[in-house]
């Protein structure tokens, strides 16, 4: 996606060769414009997947989840990094070990905004090693409903994750894809495409 694109190479601090920081225009301060074009970037590639709902992960999940649940009409949950101190027994939880934080987290959803049988978009901002994804999977799983996809702003091909996803058989749909932080630059890797079988 050329917008996100431009707005990585203008505002993106490469901290190190794994880590690039987007405080500017995702993960601090948020940028309404692009993510509006987020979302319809994520209805069109979803438009034909019937998705009924979308979830996310606080925080930065929020914002590109709420503008493509505008766009596609649909609700959207995100799921919680701390248990709720009520009713724990109506929450679908699921372990998450963060990149960023290096610990884990135990994510809920309350069981009352899943239905079964549901197709689901899962929507976080980074894929790094792919456990916040999964951790969202899992918890689609859990509640029986279907996985339409998943979508991420910006996807760190160096690193495991997306390979992960694709193995486990999910569409994977990233608006920017970095092949490479080494040098302090930001490489960017082709649009992955997905042929039609
Ligand atoms: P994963 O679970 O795929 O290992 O990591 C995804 C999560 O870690 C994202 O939700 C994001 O918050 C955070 N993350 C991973 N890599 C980066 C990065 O390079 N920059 C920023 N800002 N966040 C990252």
């Amino acid at each position: 996606m050329k917008l996100l694109k431009e707005k990585i190479v203008n505002e993106g601090i490469v901290l190190n060769e794994n880590v690039l920081k987007v405080d500017s225009f995702i993960n601090h301060q948020m940028d309404p414009v692009l993510m509006k074009e987020i979302g319809k970037e994520f209805a069109e590639r979803f438009k034909d997947d019937k998705v009924s709902k979308i979830l996310t992960i606080e925080s930065s999940g929020i914002a590109p989840a709420i503008m493509a649940g505008l766009e596609m009409g649909v609700q959207v949950i995100f799921a919680r990094k701390r248990k709720s101190l009520t009713l724990t027994e109506n929450l679908y939880t699921s372990s998450v070990y963060s990149f960023t934080k290096q610990e884990s987290n135990d994510i809920t959803v309350s069981k009352q905004y899943i239905e079964p049988g549901e197709n689901v978009l899962i929507i976080d901002d980074f894929l790094a090693n792919g456990q916040a994804a999964l951790g969202l999977a899992e918890i689609v799983q859990q509640a029986k409903a279907n996985i339409s996809g998943i979508g991420v702003l910006i996807e760190k091909s160096f690193q495991p994750g997306a390979e992960e996803l694709l193995a486990k058989g999910y569409r994977l749909e990233s608006l920017a894809r970095i092949a490479s932080l080494n040098n302090k630059q930001v490489e960017f890797a082709p649009e992955r495409t997905y042929q039609n079988i």
